[in-house]
């Protein structure tokens, strides 16, 4: 009881750094929960499916003020969350390939990524802070008719891929066209989730998309259609399955870490604001790194809520 109590006066102490400094040192915690956030446009006027660059750019730099750092959601599936003791991992992805996310322009006979669209925006952002990491899924649709197919630049989809490939980034299944998968049966659902990679290989060849965002956040009639399986000769599988909605994500050391269903946080101002302010009242809830990919930490009375398989490994009690 002693210890609990000096924890909490530690925690206090550290709450009212936070509200001074904007970030602090946090007592590690990864049983704690990370934001997987959800982008569409970003484009101007900010609307309920629209971030303005100019807002995006201020919530890289809000999470960074916050001791977010960013990785990919392979990594987050793999467990290899390497980041520096007290910061807090989070995902960012973003659904339907619209033309602001990525463009491309034309400058004395060159191209170069648009500095307002959402890449240009994030290879400034890590080029200036390195150490916040770097990283972000597309869920692109290969076979939407315009302006979602490919960031609508059709010259340059396999371009746009390919830089996404090699710089870091991760391209995700959204399906061919944006199907509602729950209004067609199975050999079209598959069809759907094949094909969509099928398309993206004539690009980036032998690309294997890894994780799945639900088209409207719909579930198939059976989840293993979209999980792995075979159409038209193309072999797919997916280790996970993303959500349109659903809050902060449980860690995946914790029990209830569930793949197959990844709640996500939608980034408009209002949820993103929901969800920083509540972090910053309940740091207990929030993932916290220990700085130490081999070991776990995890709170004395939270013990119970890890997986069984990580009761194996290192786990640091405090
Ligand atoms: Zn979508």
């Amino acid at each position: 009881m002693k210890l609990l109590l000096v924890l909490s006066l530690i925690l206090t102490a550290a709450l009212l750094f936070v509200s001074f400094a904007g970030a602090a040192e946090l007592a590690p915690n990864e049983l704690g929960r990370i934001m997987i956030l959800e982008y569409h446009k970003i484009d101007y006027p900010e609307e309920r499916w629209t971030r303005t660059p100019e807002n995006f750019r201020r919530d890289l730099e809000t999470l960074y003020a916050k001791g977010y750092r960013l990785i990919n959601l392979g990594d987050l599936l793999d467990r290899r969350i390497v980041l520096p003791a007290g910061t807090t991992p989070v995902v960012l992805t973003f659904d339907d390939s619209s033309p602001g996310q990525f463009r491309y322009l034309e400058k004395n006979g060159t191209l170069e990524i648009d500095p307002k669209c959402g890449v240009g925006i994030l290879e400034a952002f890590f080029k200036e802070h390195p150490d916040f990491g770097r990283g972000g899924t597309f869920y692109v649709l290969p076979g939407a008719s315009p302006p979602n197919r490919l960031f609508n630049q059709p010259a340059l989809e396999g371009k746009k891929l390919q830089f996404l490939a090699s710089h870091g980034y991760e391209i995700g299944n959204h399906t061919l066209w944006h199907a509602n998968l729950a209004k067609y049966p199975e050999a079209t659902v598959r069809a759907q989730v094949a094909d969509a990679q099928v398309w993206i290989q004539r690009h980036v060849p032998d690309y294997k998309t890894r994780t799945l965002a639900l088209p409207h956040g719909v579930y198939p009639s059976d989840v293993n259609w979209v999980l792995r399986g075979s159409a038209k000769g193309t072999t797919y599988t997916h280790d996970a399955v993303l959500m349109v909605a659903g809050g902060a994500a449980p860690s995946p050391y914790s029990r209830s870490f569930d793949p197959i269903r990844l709640p996500r946080i939608q980034a408009v101002e209002r949820d993103l604001a929901y969800w920083l302010t509540y972090f910053d009242k309940n740091p207990l809830e929030r993932f916290v790194s220990d700085g130490d990919p081999n070991s776990v930490t995890v709170p004395t009375a939270q013990r119970e809520r890890l997986r069984d398989e990580f009761k194996a490994k290192r786990v640091v009690e405090r």
